[in-house]
C-alpha cells in the first residue's frame, strides 16, 4: 500500500475526534458566535506541530463587532526549500439550525459511518479532512519544497467579506499558486465556479388614501402586480430558453433562474402578536427583492438592462406607473480552466484513489472562490471536499468518515504532486 494511504488510514480516529471536537463549537452565523474559539483550537492544534499560525480579525468588515469579532486563522508551513505555495480554505462558520433535527445539532453523534451535526458537512469534515491531509503529508515529507497554507475563514454563509474577502484584500494570496476549498461537493467531483449573482430591490409607487375611495388614490401594490404579471409572461419564460455551457449542477440551473425573495407592501406587518385590525389605507409603496442568477455567458449589464426594460415598458403603457430600483449585491461568474494545474492534479489523484473519473461541475450558488478570483487575482483555484451537498443547511447533516479518509487521500496525493513533482499516474486495478 502507498505511504500516503497508510499514513491518512492511521489517522481514522484522530479525524473522527477531530471533526466532532470542530462541529461541537457552534459556529453559528449569523450573528457570528465562537470564531474565535475555533480559530485558537486549530491554532493549539497545528502550532505545536511547526504551522506559523496567524489569527486575523476583519475589524470593520459588515458584521464585526466587540460581541461579534470577525476572527480567521492562516497556518503556513515553510518548507525546506523553495516551491509553489498550496493553500486549502474553510469557512469555519455554520448556519441556523432551524427545525426538524432528531440529533443534538452540536452533539457530534457518531451512527455507523456518519457523524452527525450542523457544518457536519458544510464544512467542518472537509475542513478536518484538509488538516489530516496536510498533516499526514508533512508527516512523511517533513523537508517538502514550497509551503502548505490552512486557512479556516469567516462569514461564507453571508457573503464572505469578513473572511475570504478581507484576507485577499489584504493581500493573502498574493503568494499562493494553487487553492483547494473543501466545500461539500462529492468526493468525485471537481467544482469548477460558480454562476453569478444580482440582488436588487424595485419599489413601485403609488398615492395613499381611504381604503373605501380606493380610486382617490393609487395602489403601489397593483403597480407591483403589473410587474409580477409582466415578469411572469415575459421574463420567465425568456430565461428558459437560455442555457450555459458551464456544467452547473443540478441541471435546472444551467438556465438563468430568478427569484423573488420577498414583496413588502402598504402597512407594515405588525406581527402574530398584534390583536388589532388594519387601517383603511391605498398602499402608497409597495417592493419587491429579487435574486437573479447568470450564466458565464450573459453580461451583468445586460442582466440589468434586461429587467429595466421591463419596468420602462410597463410605465410606457400604465398610467401612473412609476418605479425606483436599486442594487443590493452582485458577484461576476467564475469558473477555473479544466486545464488548470489545480484541476489536473486533484483529477488525476481522484482517479488513483477512487478508480473512476472526476465529474466536472459548477454550483448554482456563489462561494468564496469568487473572492480568490476577483480580489487575490488567483484563477487556479477549485472547491473540492467530502459530503452530500444537498444535506448543507438542512436538519440531521451529517458528514461521511470514509468520504472524508478518501477525500484526504485526494488532497495529500494533489500535495505530493504539486509539492514533490510525483504525479499521481495512471488509475490502478481496483
Ligand atoms: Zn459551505
Amino acid at each position: 500500500m502507498d505511504p500516503l494511504r497508510l499514513e491518512i488510514e492511521s489517522r481514522r480516529d484522530d479525524l473522527i475526534r477531530l471533526t466532532q471536537d470542530l462541529i461541537r463549537i457552534p459556529t453559528l452565523n449569523p450573528p457570528g458566535r465562537h470564531y474565535l474559539d475555533i480559530c485558537e483550537y486549530l491554532r493549539a492544534r497545528l502550532a505545536p506541530q511547526g504551522w506559523d499560525c496567524a489569527l486575523v480579525r476583519a475589524k470593520g468588515s459588515p458584521g464585526d463587532s466587540e460581541p461579534f469579532p470577525r476572527w480567521n486563522l492562516v497556518a503556513r508551513h515553510h518548507g525546506a526549500t523553495p516551491g509553489a505555495c498550496v493553500h486549502f480554505n474553510s469557512h469555519h462558520d455554520v448556519v441556523e439550525v432551524g427545525h426538524g433535527w432528531t440529533r443534538d445539532p452540536f452533539g457530534a453523534e457518531i451512527d455507523g459511518d456518519r457523524i452527525h451535526g450542523r457544518g457536519a458537512c458544510d464544512m467542518k469534515g472537509g475542513l478536518a479532512s484538509s488538516i489530516i491531509a496536510a498533516e499526514a503529508f508533512v508527516a512523511l515529507y517533513p523537508d517538502h519544497p514550497g509551503q502548505i497554507e490552512i486557512s479556516a475563514t469567516a462569514d461564507e454563509e453571508t457573503g464572505g467579506y469578513g473572511g475570504v474577502a478581507y484576507l485577499a484584500e489584504h493581500g493573502a494570496f498574493a503568494h499562493v499558486d494553487h487553492v483547494i476549498i473543501p466545500e461539500p461537493l462529492h468526493k468525485d467531483r471537481i467544482c469548477l465556479g460558480h454562476r453569478g449573482v444580482w440582488w436588487a430591490e424595485i419599489e413601485t409607487h403609488g398615492r395613499i388614501a381611504h381604503g373605501s375611495m380606493p380610486f382617490l388614490g393609487d395602489s403601489a401594490i397593483r403597480h407591483m402586480g403589473a410587474v409580477l404579471e409582466e415578469m411572469e409572461r415575459s421574463l420567465f419564460p425568456l430565461l428558459l430558453t437560455r442555457h450555459s455551457a458551464m456544467p452547473v449542477i443540478p441541471q435546472g440551473a444551467r438556465s438563468p433562474t430568478l427569484n423573488i425573495n420577498a414583496i413588502h407592501g402598504g402597512e407594515p406587518d405588525l406581527g402574530p402578536d398584534f390583536t388589532g385590525l388594519p387601517a383603511a389605507c391605498v398602499a402608497d409603496r409597495c417592493r419587491i427583492t429579487i435574486d437573479r442568477r447568470f450564466l458565464i455567458e450573459e453580461d451583468l449589464a445586460e442582466v440589468k438592462r434586461e429587467v429595466a426594460a421591463l419596468l420602462d415598458g410597463i410605465k410606457a403603457q400604465r398610467p401612473g406607473f412609476s418605479y425606483e430600483i436599486r442594487d443590493l449585491f452582485e458577484v461576476v461568474p467564475s469558473m477555473t480552466d479544466r486545464e488548470a494545474p489545480v484541476v489536473r492534479s486533484t483529477a488525476a489523484a481522484i482517479r488513483r484513489v477512487l478508480g473512476r473519473e472526476a465529474g466536472y461541475v459548477v454550483s448554482p450558488g456563489t462561494y468564496d472562490q469568487k473572492h480568490i478570483d476577483r480580489i487575490g487575482k488567483l484563477g487556479n483555484c477549485i472547491a473540492y471536499g467530502p459530503g452530500v451537498l444537498d444535506l448543507a443547511h438542512q436538519p440531521d447533516e451529517w458528514i461521511g468518515v470514509q468520504d472524508m479518509l478518501d477525500s484526504a487521500r485526494v488532497m495529500a496525493l494533489v500535495l505530493a504532486d504539486i509539492l514533490l513533482g510525483d504525479s499521481p499516474g495512471p488509475a490502478p486495478v481496483a
